[in-house]
């Protein structure tokens, strides 16, 4: 799902990039290219018109040095294991950037879930949950929603791991609705944190956010809830878009409205007229001074990083940047902010979720947001810290910072027996 781009190729390389810097012993990192397990499964699901349909899911953990392992569950049809990986090895990085006690995982369902039914999804959720229910627990492997998945899919899940064990497991799933053990503020947590760390980036390289003209690439969780902080903050939104095309005003776009109208509605912002009308690849391309790819990975490569007009790039998304765009942003001078940190608003509020659970005490919403501000703000110090000690970019300076933690840790705890 990601432009032909090989994104555990990119992962790998990145990881590469970061050992260098640390002068990372070889067996060490050759533990840490790789993902401590990989479980691929095959389950019958009886479709509404009484047909069997068979479906491919994947958990991939990859390395739990620091704590048990965290990351999201996503529903598409063109997910594989190879990108499941990917993913799940920028977890472990993202959860040792922000330094919240977790290993990184991830896992996926090949699935249209346009094609089926709320009832049928329930029953895929239900059953891919039961196939991999046997590397799950609140203590060892925790999911999240992601692409495709949401609140709803956290309760099916929470509900089968507890019918499965006898009595309710509250821990072993974040993102859940909040009547069910679920924490305030976790579904706007990684769109806030994504403009936290607009916001602190806009600051370091000496732009006002606000007024700020921002494009939101995808309209989802993240993209829609992003668009609409950042406006609340006092950027200018003038473009967004979702997987079917975007929409373009250069005098700004009434997000709030938006949102309301048409958030989760594939292809409903086109339906907005006073607004040019744009392809998902226009978009990026489009005069603005901050992007936020919050979508899918690999959009922004060799072929159309030349063509970003914008100064600042915050990465909402996990992946949409290779390693070439990386280098042409460089060049031009536009400042970018990487997923590893970008993002991590989402897993530090499942993190807070999960303590609340575990203790079985509810924090409000006010303090969940102070708290996440927080870790936020320390973690984008940290990597600028570190990108000034090491001279290097972002993306690298926050690696070396998660690389490190995790690599500190695998040593510090030996490698068994
Ligand atoms: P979502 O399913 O809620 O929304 C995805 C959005 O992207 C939709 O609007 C969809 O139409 C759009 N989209 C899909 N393909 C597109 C394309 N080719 N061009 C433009 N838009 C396209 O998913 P989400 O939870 O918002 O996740 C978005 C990204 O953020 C993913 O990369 C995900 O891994 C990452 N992320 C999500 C979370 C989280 O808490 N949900 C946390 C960290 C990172």
């Amino acid at each position: 799902m990601s432009n032909q781009v090989d994104v555990l190729a990119m992962a790998r390389e990145q990881l590469a990039v970061a050992a260098n810097y640390l002068d990372l012993d070889k067996g060490l990192h050759s533990v840490l290219a790789q993902p401590m397990r990989q479980l691929i499964v095959h389950f019958p699901v009886v479709l509404d018109n009484g047909e069997v349909q068979v479906f491919e899911g994947y958990r991939v953990q990859h390395n739990s040095a620091r704590g048990p392992t965290k990351g999201g569950i996503r529903y598409h049809p063109h997910v594989d294991v190879h990108e499941t990986t990917a993913l799940a090895m920028w977890m472990t990085w993202k959860c040792a950037v922000v330094n919240i006690p977790y290993g990184g995982a991830k896992g996926a369902v090949k699935v249209d879930t346009k094609q089926l039914s709320r009832r049928e999804i329930e029953k895929l959720t239900r059953r891919y949950v039961t196939e991999i229910n046997i590397v799950l627990g609140e203590r060892s492997d925790i999911p999240a929603p992601d692409i495709g998945t949401n609140a709803q899919t956290m309760a099916w899940i929470m509900d089968t791991f507890s019918m499965q064990h006898g009595h309710t497991v509250p821990g072993c799933v974040t993102g859940k609705p909040i009547e069910m053990g679920g924490s305030q503020g976790r579904v706007e947590a990684t769109g806030r944190g994504v403009i936290v760390a607009a916001e602190e980036a806009a600051r370091f390289i000496g732009m006002n956010f606000n007024g700020a003209r921002v494009i939101v690439q995808g309209f989802g969780n993240v993209g829609s809830i992003a668009a609409k902080i950042a406006e609340e903050n006092g950027a200018i939104i003038v473009g967004i878009s979702d997987a079917i095309g975007g929409i373009y005003n250069g005098k700004g776009l009434p997000v709030r409205e938006l949102v309301e109208r048409y958030s989760g509605r594939e292809g409903g912002i086109r339906g907005y007229k006073d607004a040019q009308q744009v392809s998902n690849s226009e978009l990026l391309e489009m005069d603005c001074d901050i992007l936020i790819p919050a979508a899918i990975s690999g959009q922004i490569t060799r072929e159309n990083a030349d063509k970003v007009k914008a100064r600042l790039v915050i990465e909402g998304a996990n992946g949409p940047c290779t390693l070439d765009a990386d280098r042409i942003f460089a060049d031009k001078g536009v400042f970018l902010v990487p997923d590893i940190l970008a993002n991590a608003g989402g897993v530090i509020v499942s993190y807070f979720e999960w303590v609340q659970d575990l203790q079985n005490f509810f924090w409000e919403e006010n303090e969940v947001n102070g708290k996440l501000t927080k870790i936020m703000k320390h973690s984008f110090a940290a990597v600028e810290a570190s990108m000034r000690t090491h001279k290097t970019d972002m993306r690298t300076a926050a690696l070396i910072i998660g690389v490190k933690r995790v690599a500190d840790a695998t040593v510090r705890r030996g490698i068994f027996p």
